[in-house]
Order: C-alpha cells, then sequence, then structure tokens
C-alpha cells in the first residue's frame, strides 16, 4: 500500500534542477518536483531612484502562474492568490540575503510557474533561491523549501494535487475507496508548506491550511526539516557541479 503516485511517506516527488536557462538574466533556475515546474529569474542589483537612499538592498519577488499552467485556463491577469504568494516567498527568502552589502539597489525576481501540481511556492523557494545565488547576489545560506501535511491520518512530505484535495467522503469508485482508505485513512487534508534557513536551524515560512494535533504537527515539522535539508544539499551540489564545468559566465 502506497501514496496515489506509489510513493512512501518520506519520499518527495523527482526533483529536476536546470541552472541559468535563461541567458538574459543575470541568474535563472528551473526546480522542478514531479510535475510541478517552476522558473525563477533575478535581474540586478541595479540602481533605481526609488532605492537610492536606502541603505540596503530592495528586493521584489513576483510570482505568477502562467495560463497553461493548470488544467483550467488561468486568467493571465494577477489575483489576490499571486500577490500572496510574492511577498510569502519574498518573506521566506529575505532572511538569508546580505542586502545590506548592497545599499542604494534593486533585486526584482520574477517567477513563472510553467506547470503546476501542488507546491508551486515551494518549488518557487527552491528555483529563486538557486538563482540569486547565481547572480551572485550575496547569501548567508540556500534557503530550502518544501510542503509537509496530513493527509486522512498520514503525515507525508511533498503533496501532490491529488493529496492536497484528498476527502476520503468523496472517493466514488468502491475499489479505489477500500485501497486509498486502507493507506490514508478517514477524514480530508492539511497542507503545511515550510522554509527552511539551514545557517540558523529557523523556519523562514510556515502556512497551515486545515486541522492538525500538537504531536502530529511536530512530526510534520521534523520530516519537513529533515527533507529541506536533503533537498538543500541536492542543490548546493548542483551548484558546485555547475562552477566546476564550464559554465562560469
Ligand atoms: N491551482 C490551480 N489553479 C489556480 C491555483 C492553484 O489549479 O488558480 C492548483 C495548482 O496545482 C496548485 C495547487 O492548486 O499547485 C495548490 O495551490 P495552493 O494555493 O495551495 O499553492 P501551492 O501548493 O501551489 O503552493
Amino acid at each position: 500500500m502506497s501514496r496515489f503516485d506509489g510513493r512512501k511517506e518520506d519520499e518527495l516527488r523527482n526533483i529536476y534542477i536546470e541552472l541559468n536557462p535563461i541567458e538574459n538574466a543575470k541568474g535563472s533556475a528551473i526546480f522542478a518536483f514531479g510535475e510541478t515546474r517552476v522558473l525563477a529569474a533575478v535581474y540586478g542589483p541595479r540602481g533605481s531612484k526609488m532605492s537610492k537612499d536606502y541603505d540596503r538592498a530592495f528586493l521584489r519577488v513576483k510570482y505568477n502562474m502562467i495560463t497553461f499552467s493548470v488544467p483550467e485556463r488561468k486568467k493571465p491577469t494577477p489575483g489576490r492568490r499571486e500577490i500572496e504568494v510574492s511577498e510569502v516567498i519574498k518573506r521566506a527568502i529575505e532572511p538569508a540575503l546580505l542586502l545590506e552589502e548592497l545599499p542604494g539597489s534593486i533585486i526584482d525576481v520574477y517567477i513563472e510557474v510553467l506547470n503546476a501540481n501542488a507546491g508551486t511556492r515551494t518549488a518557487s523557494i527552491n528555483a529563486v533561491s538557486l538563482a540569486l545565488s547565481l547572480a551572485g547576489i550575496p547569501m548567508r545560506d540556500l534557503v530550502s523549501s518544501v510542503a509537509v501535511g496530513k493527509v486522512g491520518q498520514k503525515i507525508l512530505v511533498d503533496l501532490n494535487k491529488d493529496e492536497e484535495d484528498y476527502n476520503s467522503e468523496k472517493l466514488k469508485d468502491i475499489e479505489e475507496k477500500r485501497k486509498f482508505i486502507e493507506f490514508y485513512g478517514e477524514g480530508r487534508a492539511t497542507d503545511i508548506p515550510i522554509a527552511y534557513l539551514p545557517y540558523k536551524n529557523e523556519i523562514s515560512l510556515i502556512q497551515l491550511d486545515g486541522e492538525i494535533n500538537n504531536n502530529e504537527l511536530k512530526d510534520a515539522i521534523n520530516l519537513g526539516i529533515k527533507s529541506c535539508k536533503n533537498i538543500k544539499n541536492l542543490m548546493k551540489d548542483k551548484i558546485l557541479e555547475y562552477f566546476s564545468d564550464t559554465n562560469i559566465r
């Protein structure tokens, strides 16, 4: 018995990382958790009238889901969700940046969700973290991120859309009902995106949508931190590999 897509409880979806796919950006990265694929690009730091008197760099983050990234056509104009997710990503990343080393400048971060199957904000944080480091923005460490949660009665990492939408009462097919209730148990899903600052052993983002008790939350957070540490190591290895090849620009 396993999850909808065959994974174990603590197993991430396949991670795909591509560094600097965008020639014209200062730094860019694609990060994917399975079918959730996100592109982040960094422009700057650059001087601007608006920021010239600031004693630190000003970080701007714009998260966008492209029209064909979801099964139902997404309106191209940003809605409330995009504005909120942009702010959440900015706050998760900002503590790791040495913005005081770049006074009077602006750093623009653009995120395009290419394909969404849950976990786009967490994939975005990983992509942004990589893109900022490739852009040479001074950082204390990479920030890594993943969602954990409770689906039915199970504590899991990296929920996909079917799991985020899980509701044991809505499983119609008798065979599916038997199979999935046996694994997940009764109930609905609680999604908890987490971002982690390895250098401080601190969490810079935690959101909670649903219901969970204290002990379960502790287990979920521990699973999230363990997974974030693995993701960070993978990201770091990719960067080291990139610079050991002939990719220095
Ligand atoms: N989603 C969608 N259309 C939308 C917004 C979201 O189909 O306009 C889907 C998409 O798969 C997304 C998932 O719902 O990844 C969960 O969205 P949520 O707001 O929880 O954020 P995420 O998990 O992507 O960070």
